[in-house]
């Protein structure tokens, strides 16, 4: 979203820059700075040195209209704010009376007594306009330069995001006479597509408009597509979500997993149970991590029956049936093993759907045909048998997380009647490709 008035971060305070507290503030003015429609340009971070103060703001000040500065204002020597922005602005500081009886108001409040030095509390540069404190005893203040403003508040985030929102924000929608606006939101989970790809398909949508902006949120092994959208009322602004929501949806039908913060697992699961269909597994190079991401969804016992981690040769053969001429013939990570796995999950289990994973997670193990995340899933459902494999590679962490996410899906693929990705047996074995995500030979 664009031409929107612009905003700069200032945030105040040795803590800060020393790492010993996480800076808060920064997110929480940046969020409410943003739904409000006001654009945040950027963020700096100084210690409570009066000349970097003064310094901070300058640049702060020259490139955005509006500054929020957070710290500083507090009683003790090492507050330097008031003084800094004096400095800055070439004025005195003075006490305001009316913010000095309402510290002492509040200390009466609390029935204790005042320290001299919170009177420092009620001192700011001469120009300065005083922004009350309901909910602690440093007041902020607000100064203008050059028409720009730039507004002080406690570094305290309780009061601080309250002071935001009650009246800052307000008084700056209304001095720059922004109008009123609407503010929706819709995330979409996306899986199967890297970034890169992601960001391909959709560059045309993700272009920035002056009420629409997308966003790309990775988190391993998903994609969050947030959107955000703003109008003079909120079916305006939800009517331009439904419109490049349905481009989206135009090219990734089948790449988005859920439309609200449901995930893989519960996807399936809900799958699963529309069509009555019940689900085992046989794990090895996923280690049980399928069910365990399964038995997170409340309810799950409805549909599934459980997880058999079979890792060693031994136990595929003696718990799932894996022939030895499979393991032998063909070794553990085949697309024969996964077969056979499934339909011994399925036996297992008493289940209707079987589905397996066999693969190499790493670092050791791999060889020239199946080097390190090459995996293979099996399928064994009612009207069909199949396997795929997949070359994933990565650390071993991410190997079996994409194991595990890639069997989920491959499933909700076939619930759902879509193309199932991956290499097939013939052209596949020990040979698995099709880059990072991409389909293989159909089957
Ligand atoms: P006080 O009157 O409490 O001294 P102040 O305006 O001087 O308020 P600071 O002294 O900078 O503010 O910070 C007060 C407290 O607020 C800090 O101890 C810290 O816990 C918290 N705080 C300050 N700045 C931040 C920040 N950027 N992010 C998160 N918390 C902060
Ligand atoms: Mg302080």
């Amino acid at each position: 979203m664009g031409a929107a008035l612009q905003a700069w971060i200032l945030t105040i305070g040795n803590e800060i820059i020393n790492g010993v507290i996480t800076d808060t503030n920064r997110e929480n003015i940046s969020r409410e700075l943003r739904s409000a429609g006001i654009a945040v340009k950027g963020m700096t971070s100084v210690g409570d040195e009066t000349r970097l103060i003064g310094d901070a703001l300058e640049y702060a000040m020259s490139r955005a209209e509006v500054t929020i500065a957070s710290g500083g204002l507090g009683p003790t020597e090492d507050d330097k704010t008031s003084a800094a922005v004096a400095d800055f602005l070439g004025v005195p500081l003075r006490t305001d009376q009316e913010q000095l009886e309402r510290i002492e108001q509040r200390f009466r409040q609390w029935a204790r007594p005042m320290a001299p030095s919170n009177a420092k509390q009620a001192m700011f540069p001469e120009t300065a306009i005083p922004v009350p404190n309901d909910y602690g005893t440093a007041p902020g203040f607000m100064i203008e330069k050059d028409g720009r403003i730039a507004i002080f508040l406690p570094g305290v985030p309780r009061e601080l995001i309250r002071m935001l929102r009650e009246r800052v924000v307000p008084a700056i929608v209304q001095r720059f006479g922004m109008s009123e606006q609407v503010f929706r939101a819709r995330t979409l989970i996306v899986y199967g597509l890297s970034e890169s790809k992601l960001g391909e398909i959709l560059a045309d949508v993700a272009k920035d408009e002056e009420d629409f902006h997308l966003a790309f949120l990775p988190r391993f092994p998903v994609i969050r597509l947030r959107m955000d959208a703003r109008g003079p009322s909120a079916p305006d602004a939800e009517l331009i979500l439904d419109s490049k929501q349905a481009l989206i949806e135009e090219r990734i039908p089948e790449n988005i997993i859920s439309r609200d913060s449901r995930q893989m697992e519960q996807v399936v699961l809900e799958l699963l149970e529309k069509k009555g269909l019940t689900l085992a597994l046989a794990e090895s190079i996923t280690g049980g991590m399928i069910g365990e991401m399964i038995t997170r969804v409340p309810g799950s016992s409805r549909v599934f029956m459980g997880s058999i981690v079979s890792y060693s040769n031994d136990m595929k053969h003696r718990v799932l049936g894996v022939t030895e001429e499979t393991l032998s013939g063909h070794g553990a990570v085949s697309h024969r093993c996964a077969q056979e796995m499934a339909l011994g999950a399925l036996r297992a289990g008493n289940a209707a759907v079987g589905l397996s994973v066999t693969g190499i997670a790493g670092p050791d193990g791999g060889t020239p045909e199946k080097p390190v995340g090459t995996f293979f899933i099996g399928l064994a459902a009612p009207d069909t048998v199949l396997t795929r494999g997949f070359v994933l590679p990565g650390e071993r962490g991410w190997v079996k997380t994409l194991a595990a996410m890639q069997a989920l899906d491959l499933l909700r693929r076939h619930l759902l009647g879509y193309r199932i990705h991956g290499t097939v047996e013939d052209d596949a074995e020990g040979s698995a490709s099709g880059g990072r995500f991409g389909p293989g030979k159909e089957g």
